[in-house]
């Protein structure tokens, strides 16, 4: 696998700008050989991402991203070559996207009474099919002129601890991790320099965990060093991906960045055979 790896993106299948071809399209221009596509609690956007990869000579890493709420943090679980097809596994997928739409009623009913009043129609009707989540709220309350930007509503409202924030009710991360490895797929824990949660990383392991988000836009050069040191001491792999959720969307990301080690597609591949894949 020559070229450059990214393990981590989204699509209008979740809270991403771009559409699953139009996100491979520009991995094409950026070099990108392969691709993972991670969105939340959903798989929507694989078969056509799939499909536009196979015209680009480009490798699609079959994924999900599984956030969880813990208290004063929030911990983001990927899980690659899930079997993504498994009726059981969509049904499981739905309820998280379930829960997710509940929680927008939740959020909604908490920015009305902090004076922001907004309803759960004006999220949906942003995130149209996809997983709905904080970014379409915030696009809401941008829309309603109660913020200037996606990133004002997380750092005054949304974030982990923000007032208008109501915790997830379901998974815990030790689950999401548990429910990956049912799927007979490979979870790796998500950008642990934002979770800020490293002690957990010893139970998450116990779970099944089988790699750590090492190479990632917000780490520093010494968070990759600890990870990666973190990952060679408990055998895990040191993964990384751009996180990349299209242009607009409030964070500052470019498909393909930062660098991943070209063999780490490779590692992340035996990984999912040695837990029983059939990639
Ligand atoms: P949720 O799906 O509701 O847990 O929202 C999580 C998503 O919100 C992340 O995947 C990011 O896309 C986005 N997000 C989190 N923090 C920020 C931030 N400070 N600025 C912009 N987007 C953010
Ligand atoms: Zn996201
Ligand atoms: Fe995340
Ligand atoms: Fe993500």
């Amino acid at each position: 696998m020559g070229g450059s790896v990214d393990l981590h993106s989204h699509t209008t299948a979740s809270d991403g700008a771009l559409g699953p071809r139009e996100l491979v399209r520009l991995a094409a221009r950026h070099g990108v050989r392969v691709l993972a596509v991670t969105d939340h609690d959903s798989t929507e956007g694989l078969t056509e991402a799939i499909e536009e990869a196979a015209r680009h000579g480009i490798e699609i890493v079959p994924g999900l991203e599984i956030n969880c709420d813990v208290p004063g943090s929030e911990i983001h679980v990927l899980g690659y070559y899930v079997d993504w097809r498994a009726e059981w596994f969509q049904a499981f997928l739905r309820e998280q996207r379930a829960e997710r739409a509940a929680r927008v009623h939740r959020i909604v009913e908490r920015l009305t009474e902090l004076g922001m009043p907004l309803t759960a129609a004006e999220v949906f009707a942003i995130c149209k099919e996809g997983s709905p989540g904080r970014p379409h709220v915030a696009q809401a309350m941008v829309n309603r002129g109660y913020v200037k930007s996606v990133r004002e509503a997380f750092d005054r409202w949304l974030h982990a601890n923000g007032r208008a924030n109501v915790p997830r009710r379901r998974l815990t991360p030790v689950e999401a991790v548990q429910v990956i490895r049912r799927a007979g797929g490979v979870p790796v824990l998500a950008h642990p320099g934002l979770a800020q949660r490293d002690e957990m990383i010893p139970e998450l392991v116990q779970a099944g965990l089988a790699g750590i988000e090492t190479y990632y836009p917000e780490h520093s050069a010494a968070q990759i060093e600890t990870y990666r040191a973190t990952c060679r001491r408990l055998g895990l792999v040191a993964t990384g991906g751009s996180d990349y959720h299209g242009p607009h969307t409030g964070r500052a990301a470019t498909l393909g960045s930062p660098a991943v080690p070209a063999e780490v597609g490779a590692e992340l591949k035996q990984r999912a055979r040695d837990l029983g894949a059939s990639v």
